[in-house]
């Protein structure tokens, strides 16, 4: 509880909730769309990889960590992109070890000619249950304080799973109006599996849909994702938060104009150009830089990053993509730190 006269009178879930329109807060948020596991998080909430991925409890008691121990306003508790392609039918290897990610090791299809088999059980599929298990669990223990964030892969990514990398790029080329088809009923599993993770208790969802820089040119964005996405953030009645990892300033334009509450960008874009290019119609989040700031900086280093966002004015300050998991807890610690001392400088 805050103290009348302290300045603070929000809790982390209205906070967030309302950095992700950009409206009134009490101290710009602290949060992140993507996955803030670390192995020393996991020894503190004693719930490891892989078992964060296919056990309800493990996976919430791990996303809980980002509260508890790094301050910040949301958990979220899918760490990897793997979820959907697992109950889509690919073959994915989960990790046997605490610093291994999970992969998918074969496609579904091997032509885009064919349509991605939706089973119709794909709901109660154990690697989409796990993530509304936990959720359920997240939203029973600290829904009434914090925001959960839930995670469903744009039609973009699941189509990257489905097919693979290379599939997908010849069809922007070759079968444009075929691979427009394949993203329209792709859409339908981001709605479905986004209903269902807001039914069990997820105030925002975060929609990773990989589009990036080193693979399209910008227009491909507008061309194949914006409608898409507009109708995304249409259909699933929360605030949404498209994540595309890399440079992102030459589709910040089209970006702007989809309707999503926020955009989680990379620091290839500094804070202000991001903020500049993004103008009034979406917030942003992110700010700190994982490859060297968090991973190998110093908390100090992560301070400056986080000034500057402010500076900026970037409503949610956190990493820019999916933490590497041996970064140092004290590095993801500082940034809500700094956005305090930085209120306290300001005020002061
Ligand atoms: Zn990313």
């Amino acid at each position: 509880m805050y103290e009348f006269g302290s300045g603070r009178y929000m809790t982390p879930k209205r906070r967030f909730l309302a950095s992700l329109y950009g409206g009134r807060v009490d101290r710009p948020a602290v949060g992140s769309a993507t996955s803030v596991a670390t192995v020393e998080l996991m020894d503190e909430m004693d719930a490891s990889f892989p078992e964060a991925h296919l056990d309800p409890k493990v996976m919430a008691r791990l996303a809980s960590g980002a509260y508890e121990v790094f301050n910040m306003d949301n958990l979220m508790p899918v760490y990897s992109v793997t979820q959907e392609a697992a109950a889509l039918g690919c073959q994915v290897n989960w990790g046997s070890s605490r610093d291994e990610m999970p992969e998918v090791r074969s496609r579904i299809c091997t032509s885009i000619d064919e349509d991605v088999p939706v089973p119709d059980d794909f709901l109660a599929k154990p690697s989409i249950k796990v993530v509304l298990d936990a959720i359920r669990l997240l939203k029973k223990e600290y829904g009434h304080h914090v925001s959960i964030t839930g995670k469903a892969l744009g039609p973009w990514s699941l189509a990257l799973s489905a097919y693979g990398v290379e599939e997908v790029l010849i069809a922007t080329i070759d079968k444009p109006d075929r691979l427009a088809r394949v993203l329209k009923d792709l859409k339908e599993v981001t709605i479905m599996f986004g209903r269902a993770q807001i039914e069990a208790g997820a105030d925002s969802l975060c929609v990773p849909d990989h589009l990036t820089a080193d693979l399209c040119r910008p227009e491909a964005y507008a061309d194949y994702l914006l409608p898409i996405h507009f109708e995304l953030q249409q259909q699933l009645d929360c605030p949404l938060i498209l994540h595309i990892c890399g440079y992102s300033l030459d589709r910040l334009q089209y970006i702007r104009q989809s309707g999503m509450a926020c955009f989680h960008y990379d620091t290839k874009v500094s804070a202000k150009d991001a903020r500049e290019a993004a103008g009034e119609e979406i917030s942003l989040m992110g700010g700190v830089n994982n490859p060297s700031t968090l991973l190998f900086g110093s908390p100090d280093a992560v301070a400056k990053e986080v000034y500057e966002a402010l500076e900026a004015g970037i409503e949610i300050i956190g990493p820019e993509c999916a933490v590497p998991l041996r970064t140092p807890n004290e590095n993801l610690k500082a940034i809500a730190s700094a956005v305090d001392e930085y209120m306290a400088g300001k005020n002061g």
